[in-house]
């Protein structure tokens, strides 16, 4: 018998398996600390010495922190073993490797006590059905959950001390970098520079970060962005809209020193600790925020300008608060206006050449409203207020805006220049590697080769586009410039130019207005208008409203037909049947689908054509329905089999499903696609001409 065995290990513990368990707690530590992986391994032979031939090593859990958070397989795999009476013993560096949490540590020790497992560490064999051994252990387990917070608290406390003074190394994005004194300096690459730059200035043109996005594909600019904790430097890539958010709103570009901007939370999910990050706190909440710490791209009004807009663009759900982003339809004051009666956001709904705003209040789409009005008359209205409060400032603007755009062309200029620089320098160097290869090596010359030939198209088309560059960029001549001034002084004719772009008008429109109340007086036939400044002024419009379709005066008769159409037809269905008809709305005019909606409005008539369709057929649905021909369909009307609905003359016929399925109908069906005739019964004269013309066609 081995001298130095234990006294606690008996016979039975060795017919049982040996588990050695070795854990390191980060991917880190994995590959820096190896020795204590060796150190952890070695255990192995500690445990054939004390008699066990073949033990297991559990190396599952290499990598996974033992703090709680993390699922650890290979601990619940041990832990499984050990309530099977499979383990005789479990080996281990330090009896607090195995868990650093007490619950684990203690719900280990608790099955060990029970099924008579043995632990082993590098001092000693501990028994855990002995209250002295389970008293050592029990000790040392907390000293090491001690031990960790204490570590853990010094670690966090100096990072943040150093976070506080500013000098804690941190994730930077693009556009800086630290220089040989971790100081934070603008990256010494004059092209990132430069697109920095251009990002802030060009997003002030976009509407939104998405369409931002696009234009980077549209104009197949590459921007320079930095992963985090890639130390491979920069990539020129085209942004995504997540990204470009995330550098539009940084407030590292503000000169700001920033740290902890988000909080870890710890949520119990499943049964299971979970660590979660929070989204960004307000700036009151970070942990570091010291301003002038380093040069700055933009100011921070700026950065806050651009959260704002950002927040402002936020889609739908939120609308009732926000104005969401602009789009390129034709209403100029979609997002601006609110409903007075109900105080909901007016919606707006494009047609072909025209825009209805719509406010539905509480009701469902189509089955009531608030308020609707066409976008034209209030649009023009509300431009020409606009316009008449902006046109003393309009020349100022217009030579702002000239030199703003050749200042923007000489840096677009710029960017495609040192483009062009950049790519020069990586096809010369490409060129020196290859011409140093001996061309023997014929391998890694091939290779080489392929690389000088990819820097030369990446040269050509860097110089294609500072072609194309440079042909845009004109400087204005004098009679432009005078031009512009004209234009200027005269800003109607700007504005109702067709030309003129419906954006830039919106974006006008939301710079000085905060938002506009519409309310309907109906009596009046007229909208009451309450523009809201940006100031805190207001102006209040009346706009007539231009003649519609509803009225009192409207004749029963054409209100009962209209409510018996809509159960079946759409509005502008009905509108062909009463123009057919002749009959004219209540105020003389011709019936359009608009019109139709109107009146149906006003008369509280529902339109159901949408649930009605799936139950009946037209003549053709009908014919298609049964598998026949359209004139069958009508022949085996006009014997009676079938009947149709008509509402009034001119309505489309409806036949109901009922009666096409009905056995009377079906068995003629079958019959005549059998043999081509039709059974005895019906109208006799009628059978035979029906059958002289089937056979004929
Ligand atoms: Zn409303």
């Amino acid at each position: 018998m081995n001298p130095d065995r234990d006294h606690r290990i008996a016979p039975e513990h060795l017919v049982r398996a040996a588990i050695v368990y070795v854990r390191q707690s980060s991917p880190t530590q994995l590959v820096c600390h190896s020795e204590s992986t060796r150190l952890q391994l070695g255990l192995r032979e500690k445990a054939i010495a004390l008699g066990w031939s073949q033990p297991s090593v559990i190396e599952d859990d290499l990598g996974i922190s033992a703090s709680g958070f993390a699922d650890r397989p290979g601990f619940q795999q041990m832990l499984l073993r050990v309530a099977k009476r499979e383990v005789g013993i479990i080996l281990c560096v330090d009896a607090s490797r195995l868990s650093r949490n007490s619950k684990d540590w203690a719900h280990l020790f608790e099955l060990c006590g029970f099924f008579d497992t043995l632990v082993v560490d590098l001092d000693q064999v501990y028994d855990l059905s002995h209250p002295n051994d389970r008293l050592i252990l029990g000790i040392k387990g907390t000293v090491s959950e001690m031990e960790l917070s204490i570590l853990r608290g010094r670690l966090r406390a100096g990072t943040e001390a150093k976070a506080a003074r500013g000098e804690l190394r941190i994730n930077i994005p693009a556009g800086y970098a630290y220089d040989s004194s971790s100081r934070i300096v603008f990256d010494p690459d004059k092209r990132v520079q430069n697109a920095i730059r251009q990002m802030f200035d060009q997003f002030d043109r976009s509407t939104s970060v998405r369409q931002f996005a696009m234009w980077f594909r549209a104009t197949e600019t590459r921007f320079p962005l930095r992963r985090r904790g890639e130390k491979a430097g920069i990539r020129w890539e085209f942004p995504g809209a997540k990204n470009l958010q995330k550098l539009l709103t940084h407030p590292i570009y503000a000169g700001i020193y920033t740290f902890r901007r988000c909080e870890t939370r710890i949520e119990y999910v499943d049964g299971k600790l979970r660590k979660r990050v929070s989204p960004l706190l307000p700036k009151d909440k970070w942990k570091v925020c010291i301003h002038d710490h380093h040069p700055a791209y933009v100011s921070w009004e700026k950065v806050l300008k651009n959260q704002a807009r950002i927040e402002e663009n936020r889609p739908r759900w939120d609308m009732q608060e926000n104005r969401g982003a602009i789009r390129e339809g034709l209403a100029l004051l979609t997002g601006l206006c609110r409903c007075a009666h109900c105080g909901g956001k007016i919606y707006v709904q494009y047609k072909k050449t025209s825009a209805l705003y719509y406010c539905d209040g509480e009701h469902t789409r189509g089955s009531g409203t608030c308020l609707s009005f066409g976008s034209h008359l209030i649009d023009q209205a509300v431009s020409r207020e606009l316009l008449s409060t902006v046109r003393p400032l309009s020349v100022e603007a217009a030579i702002q805006a000239a030199e703003q755009n050749e200042r923007e062309k000489s840096q677009e200029f710029e960017t495609s220049r040192l483009q062009v620089q950049a790519a020069q320098y990586e096809a010369d160097r490409a060129f020196e590697q290859y011409n140093l290869v001996d061309p023997k090596n014929r391998l890694v010359a091939a290779t080489l080769e392929e690389q000088l030939n990819g820097r030369l198209a990446e040269l050509q088309e860097a110089e294609r586009r500072l072609d194309l560059v440079a042909k845009a960029t004109r400087n204005l001549t004098d009679k432009q410039r005078r031009r512009l001034h004209e234009l200027a002084s005269n800003f109607q004719q700007v504005w109702d130019h067709p030309k003129a772009d419906a954006v830039l008008k919106k974006r006008l429109l939301r710079t000085a207005i905060r938002e506009i109340l519409v309310s309907h007086q109906r009596d009046q036939q007229q909208l009451e208008v309450t523009i809201h400044w940006q100031g805190g002024v207001h102006t209040c419009l009346s706009i007539k409203k231009r003649a519609t379709p509803v009225g009192r005066k409207a004749d029963t008769a054409v209100v009962e037909t209209v409510g018996e159409l809509a159960k079946t037809l759409s509005d502008g269905e009905i509108a062909r049947v009463l123009n057919m008809k002749r009959v004219l709305t209540p105020t003389g005019l011709r019936w359009s689908k608009d019109r139709v909606r109107e009146f149906r409005y006003h008369h509280h008539l529902q339109s159901e054509s949408r649930f009605a369709k799936s139950d009946g057929f037209g003549l053709k649905g009908a014919a298609e329905y049964l598998g026949i021909s359209r004139k069958t369909l009508l022949r085996l009307e006009r014997m009676g089999v079938i009947s149709r609905n008509q509402v009034t003359d001119f309505a489309p016929c409806q036949i109901t499903r009922q009666e096409l399925d009905s056995e009377r109908v079906q068995a003629l069906v079958r019959t005549l696609k059998a043999t081509g005739r039709l059974p005895k019964g019906g109208c006799p004269k009628e059978q035979l001409t029906f059958f002289d013309e089937e056979q004929r066609t």
